[in-house]
């Protein structure tokens, strides 16, 4: 071996094992020994360069360069796109074309990957019609790219185009094609080619069957991933020691809402990955399953593997939902001291927490104090203080935002005008709407006009509101003429709310709250043969209406409650106490229950006695037990949280018992929050 052959070799030892401090003084060592203009040489300059991260100086390299050959250009593209770089990777590819050197089937692979990069169809496109010029077409290297590339610029069928042409399928062609029908709503394409492929004899991978289990997923196909489940187990495949795959298994399931397996999966594999825990905690916490979420959560902060950014945010979720507080501010204050704490989504995260949980000043505490804030960001906070009732807050918020020169996205647009909307803003809301609507960026959708009807609807332009809705550019949701017919509800409008009710039910007759609405009005009307067949028809279409749930949290534990529920070991005393308060308001602030109000909410009866029982009832007398003959300060804020919307009669029970007791009670439900303060409601009774 002669001394140019050993530093060949030498640069290609530190490519290989990224070795960029060595490979400098062989870089070194080679000007000095005069071979500066040696193409092999700086070839492998280039591709050591490339690999260890450091494009700029491999550039230096090409640039000078007296004569270069395809592997020259080539090894700068790969260089490129290591680095994620593929725009750099594309221009070196024009300027190829320009030059005498041709590309061969390695430039073209690489620039489908850059395509599929950047996710520019046309550009892949061009050069799908230089590779066919140039007879590169039918490398099997180049097709297996190309799919790739169609896939990732979301051209699906252009992907399966060169798929059935190619004479030669790799499994690298197989899976590329799987994938590919994967990750859009094509997943059945996907089982329907892991099936084929077996039958032409080709045996699958761990990459194949990570995309066909994602496959599965996406299309919710529960079967066929057990079927595939048992497929790997039958043939010997070693799951537990293939931390992707069976991430891709764990999260099948428990997407499924399938925990048990997810769990068994999830116990089995070796080397546990941060993502298939998150998922673990991610799926227990949506099956309801708090306890078994927080478990996993804590075992994962026990088992030392490093957590990131993607991992807190998404527990941070978790807590947020279910108003976790306590949890929230443990994560957030063990959040400071790691490094990537403070990335944006960590961040907006922790804010949205502190929101969920009702603590806004916090929240803007953690919003003032972020070095960099995304639209996300601002939406958030924008969200929080409509969500409060506080529409000035947001308006100022959004109008901040507009300063810095930040474009809003149409999700900022909703939070901002929906703000404005339950704050009763008109003018400030009517501005935004045609803000949006001359924003050329963004096209009002079906929620943006929502808030216009919610808006026109409160101040009791019920006309307006639906010739809106008639006339919009955009296809009307069940949600925009639930927005209007509980408007017509409130003022009383008999005749359009039966008109209203009537469209609703062609368009969704399975929602109770449809039905409920309908009774409703029809009750406050005095048609009550009506209203009861409404009501009827519900049981005898067999539909459930979704259970309320009320939570509270007292020193550090939280106590749920269904409507009704016994389950708490001081039922009795709460009821007592409930009885108690009631007494006292009748007597003291008229209060009175008020039937009617019930069938706001999903609930199916009506009578005193289960209105008593309501979810968050049963969670705010708990409270009234534990504070029983103890020194608290009476003027503490209760936190309570429910899964739908509180009904009249709760509304006028808590804001009557702010009155006498002092107390101030802040209850978030599905769509809003209510602090209730000295016999008000912050949402002015319309929600
Ligand atoms: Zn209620
Ligand atoms: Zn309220």
């Amino acid at each position: 071996m002669n001394e140019r052959q050993r530093f060949a070799q030498l640069l290609r030892v530190c490519s290989k094992n990224l070795l960029l401090d060595q490979g400098l003084q062989v870089h070194t060592a080679i000007l000095k020994m005069g071979y500066a203009f040696d193409m092999m040489i700086n070839n492998d300059l280039i591709d050591m360069y490339g690999k260890c991260g450091r494009c700029e100086i491999a550039r230096k390299v090409f640039d000078k360069m007296l004569q270069r050959n395809v592997v020259s250009w080539t090894s700068l593209m790969c260089g490129y796109l290591n680095l994620n770089d593929a725009k750099s990777s594309l221009l070196l590819l024009c300027k190829m074309g320009r030059s005498v050197v041709k590309p061969n089937e390695f430039t073209f692979s690489t620039n489908f990957k850059a395509c599929g990069f950047v996710g520019v169809v046309e550009n892949g496109m061009q050069i799908h019609g230089w590779c066919c010029k140039t007879g590169f077409e039918w490398f099997p290297v180049v097709g297996n790219s190309m799919i790739d590339m169609y896939s990732k610029c979301g051209n699906v069928d252009a992907a399966a185009q060169v798929f059935d042409k190619m004479p030669e399928r790799s499994l690298i062609s197989w899976n590329a094609m799987i994938a590919g029908y994967a990750v859009r709503h094509t997943g059945n394409k996907s089982l329907v080619l892991f099936k084929e492929m077996q039958t032409q004899g080709k045996v699958p991978d761990e990459f194949t069957y990570t995309s066909t289990l994602k496959a599965c997923a996406g299309i919710g196909e529960l079967s066929a991933g057990r079927q595939l489940h048992g497929f790997m187990i039958s043939t010997g495949f070693r799951l537990s020691q293939q931390t992707i795959v069976s991430g891709s298994l764990i999260d099948l399931y428990a997407k499924c809402g399938c925990l048990f397996e997810a769990q068994k999966v999830f116990d089995l594999v070796e080397r546990k990955s941060v993502i298939s825990w998150t998922t673990l905690v991610v799926g227990y916490a949506q099956d309801g399953n708090l306890s078994k979420a927080m478990e996993s959560y804590t075992a994962l902060r026990k088992s030392n593997i490093p957590v990131d950014g993607f991992v807190l945010s998404s527990v941070m979720a978790v807590f947020a939902d279910f108003a976790l507080l306590e949890q929230g501010k443990q994560m957030h204050a063990y959040m400071k001291k790691v490094p990537f704490g403070l990335d944006v989504s960590v961040s907006n995260s922790v804010m949205d927490m502190y929101l969920k949980c009702g603590l806004i000043e916090d929240s803007r505490k953690v919003f003032n104090e972020m070095p960099k804030r995304n639209v996300i960001s601002w939406t958030v906070m924008i969200t929080g203080y409509g969500k409060h009732g506080l529409g000035k807050e947001a308006v100022n918020i959004f109008e901040h935002m507009l300063s810095e020169n930040l474009d809003p996205d149409e999700v900022t647009y909703l939070a901002v005008l929906s703000s404005c909307s339950h704050s009763g803003l008109v003018d400030e809301c009517k501005k935004y709407f045609s803000r949006l609507r001359n924003d050329p960026t963004i096209k009002p959708n079906v929620e943006h006009y929502a808030c216009m009807v919610d808006l026109l609807g409160r101040s009791g332009r019920l006309k307006e509101a639906r010739d809106l809705i008639e006339n919009m550019p955009v296809k009307a949701n069940s949600g925009i003429w639930q927005t209007l017919l509980s408007a017509c509800k409130v003022h009383g409008d008999f005749e359009m709310g039966r008109e209203v009710g009537e469209i609703l039910l062609k368009m969704d007759d399975v929602s109770v709250v449809n039905y409920v609405m309908i009774s409703s009005i029809y009750a406050n009307a005095g048609f009550w043969n009506e209203s009861e067949r409404v009501r009827k028809s519900v049981k005898a279409k067999g539909l459930k209406k979704v259970g309320g749930q009320s939570w509270v949290e007292i020193d550090k534990t939280i106590h749920f409650f269904y409507n009704g529920d016994e389950r708490h070991p001081l039922t009795p005393r709460i009821h007592e106490k409930l009885k108690e308060v009631e007494k006292r308001l009748k007597e003291e602030v008229c209060y009175a229950y008020e039937v009617r109000f019930s069938l706001h909410d999903v609930e199916e009866e009506s009578r005193e006695e289960s209105l008593r029982v309501h979810s968050e009832k049963l969670a705010i007398g708990l409270v009234l037990v534990h504070d029983e003959g103890s020194e608290k300060d009476e003027r503490r804020l209760i936190r309570v949280f429910k899964n739908l919307r509180v009904c009249g009669d709760c509304h006028e029970f808590i804001k009557g018992l702010s009155k006498i007791s002092k107390k101030v009670f802040l209850v978030r439900d599905a769509n809003r929050f209510h602090k209730f303060e000295n016999g008000e409601c912050s949402c002015g009774d319309y929600w």
